[in-house]
């Protein structure tokens, strides 16, 4: 399998601030990798420095065999890296629609754009229904369906998702993360999720990095690290 993201000695952070202290990582293509750990361990600060928005002072970021360290931020996702942010961030006072078609920034022909469209309104029955309605009234859970929706309206290669569970009912998180796994399958993607809901995180993955403080304290199969005590008692309850 190919490697789609590969990251090697991170450091980054914010001013003075170090948070992220020589993390090193691989994707493969086709694969679905949780990066799960506590609040603050440095989750999001690893997206944002993979998505250029938080200043890498060491080490490598390289994406579908391009090094992207350095790189304008603007340039990734017509290079097939797309994230969506916690939250989601729609535009609340437009369609469902209406995000979905901003997602959407090919080049192909119009045609394309809107047979798009409908392939992926079709991944997602439940946007189907809603499609005229202003994304602002949608549920929590359909706001993060609309949201990832949105982000692979331009086929990208790798999805980074920051925290989908946030603020979701157990039962919409389940629903969430079938769709996710049926889209990657569907798409052929790469998917990170980044979770604080470990559990969850790790029966959809198939590999998993745990961070902590900046710095990844273990990796390994999903079920493998599900199964460990340690992080049982840390992270999932038990
Ligand atoms: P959470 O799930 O709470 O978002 P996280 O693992 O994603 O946790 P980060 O948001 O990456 O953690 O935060 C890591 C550290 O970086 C924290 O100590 C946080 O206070 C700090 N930090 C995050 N954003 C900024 C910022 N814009 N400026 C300065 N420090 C920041």
């Amino acid at each position: 399998m190919n490697t789609i993201l590969d990251i090697r000695d991170l450091h980054a952070g914010y001013n003075q601030a170090a948070v992220l202290e020589g993390i090193s990582l691989s994707v493969s293509n086709g694969e679905i990798v949780s990066i799960v750990g506590a609040n603050g361990a440095g989750k999001s600060t690893l997206l944002g420095a993979i998505t250029r928005l938080v200043e890498v002072t060491r080490g490598s970021i390289h994406f579908d065999g391009v090094d992207i360290t350095t790189i304008a931020p603007h340039r990734l996702p017509a290079m097939g890296l797309v994230m969506v942010p916690e939250g989601g961030r729609l535009f609340p006072f437009m369609t469902v629609q209406e995000n979905l078609e901003l997602g959407y920034f090919s080049r192909r022909s119009r045609q394309d754009a809107k047979d798009r469209l409908e392939e992926v309104i079709s991944l997602f029955p439940v946007l189907a229904e809603r499609r005229e309605q202003l994304a602002g009234h949608l549920s929590g859970g359909e706001r993060q369906m609309c949201a990832i929706a949105r982000a692979v309206m331009s086929r990208p290669k790798l999805l980074m998702l920051d925290e989908p569970s946030v603020g979701l009912s157990p039962m919409m998180v389940g629903k969430v993360f079938e769709l996710v796994e049926a889209l990657a399958r569907h798409e052929g993607l790469s998917i990170v999720l980044v979770e604080q809901n470990v559990e969850e995180a790790l029966e959809l993955s198939k590999r998993a990095y745990v961070v902590e403080h900046g710095r990844i304290v273990r990796s390994g199969s999903s079920d493998e690290l599900r199964s460990d005590p340690a992080l049982q008692a840390a992270y999932m309850g038990a």
